[in-house]
């Protein structure tokens, strides 16, 4: 495919190497694509490694349909890299820098949501990809690609003791669980589920574990359990064992559902204490049925929960700097990612695919 398929002639703009999807049934497969030349507040970056989020699976095969995938599509939102440009008014970055992207590279910065720091929340807020690309016309494109230029606002810095292949994950597993637990006061003397052990969910028991509460982990997989203890749970259920379920009934504070598929949210709601929370970070496709009285007889409450803002985005990459917290991964080439979303689906991943970005290079 050429660049020219894909460009506007907005402004200035150069080739990047890139895997797309052509439609919601066609592998990843290489391609080139352009991104715009770096403007006085742009950050240009060599992308070194990029997470596979559940996420990138479930949008490149056009499953969710409140979010719709315009073709072609580059996925991917778990970036970090070097900053190799950077335009005239940028002062938080220089040549050589590390520096990160997550699943936004723009919001309006006016509204209520970003004066608050929520720029997730912001009407007009552009994701990484599969957004409308104001500068280039046509859709954002994400970090399966060997370079990507961001708006400075949106780049985070990493400290510089994490492996980072480790930390790309954080960029959208780390603050998609981190931020409810902060919301929800996940603290010592709280008894914290997390249903789930993939991406998401291990690194939810990651911050569970290091914020002090108790921790208990649900998983579908029952050779799953040493895992989760050994990354900081301090009991395993597996979920499918209605003995073991029924021991938890009425006692958490908060859980975190972090599951990608249809499942019974209810049996869930049930092991909430008084004014217990149960979020959602989990997106499956098909909606989940929904029992009142679950809720009702406790005042439960059911959340939900996008990443997180910059300034926590942040704030995240410092605590995980200051407690050396990465993800668990694998380091893949980019020419297995398709080999890898077929993993994905089985659960076969310990914890999150990450792709070493130089693999791109090298064809
Ligand atoms: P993942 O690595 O595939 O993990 C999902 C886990 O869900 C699996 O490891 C498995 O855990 C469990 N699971 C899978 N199928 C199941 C089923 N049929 N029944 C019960 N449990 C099942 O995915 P991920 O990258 O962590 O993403 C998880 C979900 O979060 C996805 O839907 C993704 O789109 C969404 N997400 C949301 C946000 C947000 O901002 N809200 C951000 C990123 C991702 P066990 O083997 O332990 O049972
Ligand atoms: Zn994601």
């Amino acid at each position: 495919m050429s660049a020219t398929q894909f460009s506007s002639e907005l402004r200035g703009q150069y080739k990047a190497k890139a895997y797309s999807a052509t439609s919601s049934s066609s592998p990843l497969a290489p391609t080139i694509i352009p991104r715009r030349d770096p403007g006085e507040d742009d950050v240009q970056i060599e992308i070194l490694f990029c997470g596979i989020c559940h996420s990138d699976l479930h949008q490149v095969r056009n499953e969710w349909s409140a979010m719709p995938t315009v073709y072609p599509c580059v996925p991917g939102h778990e970036i970090v890299g070097r900053v190799t440009k950077v335009g005239s008014a940028v002062t938080r970055f220089k040549l050589g820098d590390l520096a990160a992207v997550g699943c936004m590279v723009d919001s309006d910065r006016t509204c209520s949501e970003c004066q608050d720091d929520v720029e997730q929340f912001c009407p007009n807020m552009t994701l990484t990809y599969n957004s409308p690309d104001v500068h280039l016309g046509g859709s954002t494109y994400g970090g399966y690609s060997d370079s990507i230029v961001v708006k400075e606002h949106f780049v985070l810095s990493l400290p510089p003791n994490l492996n980072l292949a480790g930390a790309a994950p954080l960029l959208c597993a780390g603050i998609t669980t981190y931020s409810p637990m902060r919301h929800w006061g996940v603290t010592k003397g709280k008894k914290v589920g997390v249903v789930g052990l993939g991406g998401l969910g291990h690194m939810a028991v990651k911050f569970a574990h290091a914020l002090g509460a108790y921790v208990v982990v649900f998983t579908t997989t029952a050779n799953k359990r040493d895992d989760a203890l050994r990354l900081g749970a301090d009991e395993v259920v597996v979920s499918r064992d209605a003995e073991q379920m029924r021991k938890h009934v009425g006692s958490f504070d908060f859980i975190l559902d972090a599951v990608s598929a249809e499942h019974d949210i209810n049996a869930y709601i049930r092991l909430l204490r008084r004014d217990g929370n149960i979020t959602l970070v989990g997106a499956p496709p098909k909606p989940l049925p929904i029992s009142a009285f679950g809720l009702l007889f406790k005042r439960g409450s059911l959340s939900g929960s996008i990443i997180g803002g910059i300034a926590e985005t942040q704030e995240m990459l410092d605590f995980c700097g200051k407690h050396n917290i990465t993800a668990d991964v694998e380091v893949i080439p980019m020419q297995k990612v398709n080999e890898a979303y077929e993993r994905l689906l089985k659960s076969d991943v310990k914890y999150r695919f990450s792709i070493d970005m130089a693999s791109i290079k090298s064809k």
